[in-house]
């Protein structure tokens, strides 16, 4: 694709927060439990913190337990790519922005229906944007009150 950001080590480190540059351009994991979009619902999109393309729908998110951001499904195939993974004595599959090649973290094959995928995320590899309809949403909801 002609649309990806390659930028040198020492751009990614003045883009990024130490954190999003360790998960991110490392392949580091944040602790479970700790990431801001853990226990996060409101409804929105997902892109990658690094480079802004969208990743991830709000309504394919679930409340998986693991610790870390857990969706269903990407946003659509080419949002990113996977890539074998046997680090640390196991066989992973890794998911990468196809934009920039962010580390976002590993997709299992124990998620729930329709797909039976769940994509594990590092929040700090995302930005959420809320849906600019849900304020309206929210109201309609209070209205009928
Ligand atoms: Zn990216």
């Amino acid at each position: 694709m002609s649309n990806k950001l390659e930028l040198t080590d020492a751009e990614w480190r003045a883009k990024l927060t130490p954190e999003q540059y360790r998960i991110m351009r490392q392949k580091g994991t944040e602790r479970a439990f700790t990431g801001k979009y853990e226990s996060f619902f409101e409804p929105g999109q997902y892109k990658c913190a690094a480079c802004g393309q969208p990743l991830f729908e709000s309504k394919t998110k679930f409340h998986s337990g693991s610790g870390w951001p857990s969706f269903y499904a990407p946003v659509n195939e080419d949002a990113m790519e996977e890539h074998r993974d046997s680090s640390f004595f196991m066989v992973r599959t890794e998911i990468t922005c196809s934009r920039c090649g962010a580390h976002l973290g590993h997709v299992f094959d124990d998620g729930p229906h329709p797909t039976g995928l769940r994509y594990c995320v590092n929040s700090a590899s995302l930005e959420f944007e809320s849906d600019p309809n849900s304020a309206n949403a929210t109201d309609a909801t209070q209205e009928k009150r």
